[in-house]
C-alpha cells in the first residue's frame, strides 16, 4: 500500500542528515554536558553547536536562547514571564486563533484574575492592526499573537505587530513554530521579545525547541533546578533533540528560493485540482498571505472524520485540524473565529505538504478525494 504524508503542520519526517547528526549522541557521545571529563566535553560541545545554527536560523545571538522541550514550553515559559514581571498589568492580549498551548495559559491566567482579550479574526483569518492597536492598555501585561497559523497556514505581519507594541511599550510574544522553515524570521529585526519555535515541524525531532528571548525582555524560568541554560532552564539537556533541532534549522536555512517555488506549485496544484473535480468547496484563507504548504479545505455538506479515514485506509495520512484536537469531533475555533458556514464547517480537511512530498502523491491524493467526499456527502443527514 502507499504511504503518503499530507499532516506535515502537525509533525514532519525527520530529515535523513538530522538523523545522522543525532545520531552519535545516542550512542558513544552519551555524557551528561554538565561533566568536565571528555564525556561531557563533546556533549557540550554538540549542544553549543545547535545553539549557534538555531540562531542562524532566528537571526540572534546565540545567547538570547533558551534550548527547551519544544512549542508548548516555549509559549508556556514566555507567557509566564511576561506577566511575573509586571504583577500590577493584569490585562493580556492574544486572538481566538492561537494554538492550545498559548491559549491554555491564557486561560489558566484568567482564573487566576487577569483580563484575557482574545482578537477575533476577518473570514480570511486576517488580523485588523487598528484593533490591536485600539486594545493596548496602560495596563497590558503582554500581547501573545502567532506568526502563522498551524490550521490555515495564515501568515500574520509579525514585524508590524512588533512594531506597534514596541512603540506602546507592551511586551509581544509569538508562537512562530509554524513560520520556522517555511518563511524568513529575523527575531531581532522583528522587535519580537520572545519567539518560539519547535523542532519537529521543520524536519526535526520531538521534543526539542527553543525560545528566543530579547536582552532587555525580562525572564522568570518555569523549570528550576541546576542552573542549566544559564540559569533559565534546568534539567540536563535533550542532547541529541537539541542536537537534531539544531541540524534541522541549518537545512531550513540551505532552502532555497527554487524549493521554496516547487511547493508552492505543488500546493496551488492540489487546490487547483479540488476545486476542478468538486463542488461546493471552499479553500479557507486563501485570500490571505499564507504559508506555501497548507490548504485548509472544507467541502459542503461532508464529515472530516469519515473523511480522514477513508483516506488514511488508502494510505494517505491528512488531519482536520491540531493534531491535539483531532480525537473529537468539535470543528475547529479558528475556522469559527472566520465564521466559516456551518454547512462547510464539519468537512474541513487539513492538507499540510512539505519538501519531500511528489507531484505524483499530490495526484494520487485527487484521484481518491473526489470519490471520498461523494461518499461522505451521500453519508450526511441533511
Ligand atoms: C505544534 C505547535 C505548537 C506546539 O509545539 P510542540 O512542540 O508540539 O509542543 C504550538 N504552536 C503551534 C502553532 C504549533 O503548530
Amino acid at each position: 500500500m502507499q504511504e503518503i504524508y499530507f499532516d506535515n503542520n502537525a509533525s514532519t519526517p525527520l530529515a535523513p542528515t538530522v538523523r545522522e547528526a543525532m545520531s552519535p549522541y545516542l550512542a558513544e557521545w552519551f555524557g551528561n554536558p554538565g561533566s568536565s571529563h571528555h564525556f561531557g566535553e563533546a556533549a557540550r560541545r554538540g549542544l553549543e553547536l545547535a545553539r549557534e545554527q538555531v540562531a542562524g536560523l532566528l537571526g540572534c545571538h546565540p545567547a538570547r536562547l533558551v534550548l527547551n522541550s519544544g512549542g508548548t514550553e516555549g509559549n508556556n515559559t514566555a507567557i509566564f514571564s511576561a506577566v511575573w514581571a509586571n504583577p500590577a498589568k493584569k490585562h493580556i492580549i492574544s486572538s481566538q486563533v492561537e494554538h492550545g498551548s498559548v491559549l491554555a495559559p491564557l486561560e489558566f491566567l484568567a482564573g487566576q484574575g487577569y483580563e484575557v482579550e482574545l482578537l477575533g479574526v476577518d473570514e480570511n483569518g486576517g488580523l485588523d492592526l487598528e484593533a490591536l492597536k485600539r486594545a493596548i492598555r496602560p495596563d497590558t501585561a503582554l500581547v501573545s499573537l502567532m506568526g502563522a497559523n498551524n490550521e490555515t497556514g495564515v501568515i500574520w505581519p509579525v514585524g508590524q505587530i512588533g512594531g506597534i507594541c514596541r512603540e506602546r511599550g507592551v511586551l509581544f510574544h509569538c508562537d512562530a513554530i509554524q513560520l520556522a522553515g517555511k518563511a524568513p524570521i529575523a527575531a531581532e529585526a522583528l522587535e519580537v521579545d520572545y519567539l518560539t519555535i519547535a523542532g519537529h515541524k521543520l524536519h526535526g525531532p520531538k521534543g526539542a525547541g527553543a525560545l528566543y528571548v530579547r536582552r532587555t525582555a525580562p525572564f522568570t524560568p518555569l523549570i528550576m533546578g541546576s542552573g542549566q541554560e544559564n540559569g533559565r532552564r534546568a534539567g540536563t539537556e535533550n542532547v541529541p533533540g537539541l542536537v537534531g533541532l539544531g541540524q534541522a534549522c541549518a537545512l531550513a536555512m540551505g532552502v532555497d528560493e527554487a524549493a521554496h517555488q516547487r511547493l508552492a506549485a505543488l500546493r496551488d496544484c492540489l487546490e487547483a485540482g479540488i476545486i476542478a473535480v468538486i463542488p461546493e468547496v471552499r479553500i479557507n484563507g486563501a485570500a490571505s498571505p499564507r504559508l506555501v504548504n497548507t490548504t485548509n479545505v472544507s467541502f459542503r455538506h461532508a464529515a472530516s472524520a469519515g473523511l480522514i479515514q477513508d483516506l488514511d485506509a488508502g494510505g494517505i495520512a491528512v488531519s482536520a485540524h491540531a493534531a491535539c484536537e483531532s480525537g473529537d469531533l468539535d470543528p475547529s475555533h479558528v475556522l469559527r473565529a472566520m465564521r466559516v458556514e456551518e454547512s462547510f464547517l464539519h468537512g474541513t480537511l487539513r492538507i499540510s505538504l512539505s519538501r519531500y512530498n511528489t507531484e505524483a502523491e499530490v495526484a494520487s491524493l485527487l484521484a481518491f478525494l473526489p470519490e471520498a467526499v461523494a461518499k461522505s456527502r451521500q453519508g450526511f443527514a441533511m
